[in-house]
């Protein structure tokens, strides 16, 4: 078969997800479920914390002739690191898979036809897309064939092949196979730019019921585990970064999601952890549950956002009874309703872990908070506006100057 007929093919079976690391907020929010957990659709999680989902947002972007060419072998706009955007190649080794996930299109045993690509000639056609100016960067995973080792093997040899053979040196993201050995995911670590191992689920039970011939713990987690020691050991080295993704909607709370997922920022550093809200898919096991709601996914990525970067713990979290966040209010919100209503921050005298607990105050605005307080006193909402800090979500939870802003006071 023609190289670009396989990659096409492989897109649209595949569904990419049109960036990675992007600051582009969609206009809705797809998502789908993609070979070893992809994410597929626009993550939202790129939303600042206290965004509300269902805002207006930009006109959707019609695509140009040129992007929807691209779209079709699998290329779009990515965000990669230093917030540079450059066009991605995301596909597949190969789209057969000797194992079975619930979710998962490529799972064995489903009648749809596979394509594959040796690693020279995935390569081959990737740097013929480079040399023509189509791509500058290489998402790679593939369906497992011969167990996790065999196939992470080929992946790292189409990534050496670019790197040595080629020269290439630009942006490669390589998925980590389950069932990788911990050599295999140390020489990854060097070779790529970033590494993700998808944990699919929050804990060995849940991941059971999705994909039963995934094991949790030493299959995935332990790798995670290895790239953070790895980097320990050898800090002189230039490692990829790593993420994770789940699959939000099969049964799981999100209590569950985050407990691990702040146990994978604060334990193993992560860069990102993803939330890739179900969406059932013909001839599979779980075909007949319902897709999930993709503002649930939307708090995961907010609540997540807050014990990364914000200094929240997971104790702080707002969750209901049941073990799950409230949809209505984003969780720094409900947190602050709670706490900052009757003891408001005053915004001349709170230390910087304060100023980013109030809703609509994020590492920008305290930054510029922090450096306004040293040429003076913050007295009124002008003087937030004037350093670029909006003023509508923080007015009922600060004081300026020992003062409520006035807009906070016209409301009672
Ligand atoms: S291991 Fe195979 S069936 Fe499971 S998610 Fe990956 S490609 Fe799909």
């Amino acid at each position: 078969m023609d190289t670009l007929i396989k990659l096409a093919d492989i897109a649209v079976n595949m569904d990419l997800e049109p960036a990675e690391e992007t600051a582009v907020v969609p206009q809705t929010l797809p998502s789908k479920i993609a070979p070893c957990g992809q994410v597929v659709g626009q993550p939202v999680g790129h939303l600042p914390v206290g965004h509300t989902v269902g805002q207006p947002q930009a006109a959707p972007h019609r695509l140009s002739r040129q992007e929807a060419k691209q779209r079709a072998l699998g290329i779009f706009h990515a965000t990669v690191s230093g917030n540079r955007t450059i066009p991605l190649l995301k596909t597949m080794l190969t789209t057969a898979c000797e194992r079975n996930c619930y979710y998962c299109p490529f799972r064995a045993g489903r009648n749809y036809q596979r394509v594959t690509f040796q690693p020279d000639e995935m390569a081959d056609a990737f740097m013929s897309l480079y040399r023509a100016g189509m791509v500058q960067g290489l998402f790679l995973s593939s369906g497992i064939i011969g167990g996790g080792a065999r196939t992470q093997d080929k992946l790292l040899d189409t990534v050496t092949i670019l790197r040595q053979k080629h020269r290439f040196g630009g942006y490669i993201h390589l998925k980590i196979m389950p069932g990788a050995e911990q050599a295999q995911v140390e020489t990854a670590a060097t070779l790529a730019d970033r590494l993700s191992i998808n944990l699919e689920a929050p804990n060995e039970g849940r991941l059971h019921a999705i994909a039963p011939k995934k094991q949790f713990a030493e299959e995935l987690v332990r790798p995670l585990q290895w790239l953070t020691q790895y980097r320990a050991q050898k800090p002189h080295l230039r490692h990829a970064s790593t993420t994770t993704q789940f699959v939000v909607g099969t049964g799981e709370t999100d209590l569950e999601l985050l407990a691990t997922a702040a146990y994978l920022h604060q334990q193993l550093k992560l860069a990102r952890t993803y939330y890739s809200a179900f969406r059932p898919i013909p001839d599979t096991p779980l075909a007949h549950l319902p897709p999930e709601n993709p503002l649930r996914q939307h708090r995961l990525y907010q609540a997540s956002f807050l014990f990364r970067d914000y200094g929240f713990d997971l104790e702080e979290m707002p969750f209901t009874p049941s073990g799950h966040l409230p949809l209505d209010t984003d969780p720094k919100q409900a947190w602050a309703q709670v706490h900052l209503l009757e003891s408001p921050v005053e915004v001349n005298r709170a230390d910087r872990e304060m100023l980013l607990r109030v809703p609509g105050i994020g590492p920008k605005g305290a930054s510029a908070i922090l450096a306004a307080r040293r040429r003076g006193t913050l007295s009124d909402l002008n003087h937030l506006r004037a350093i670029g800090v909006e003023t509508k979500r923080p007015s009922p939870y600060v004081m300026l100057d020992g003062k409520r802003p006035l807009r906070q006071l016209s409301l009672w």
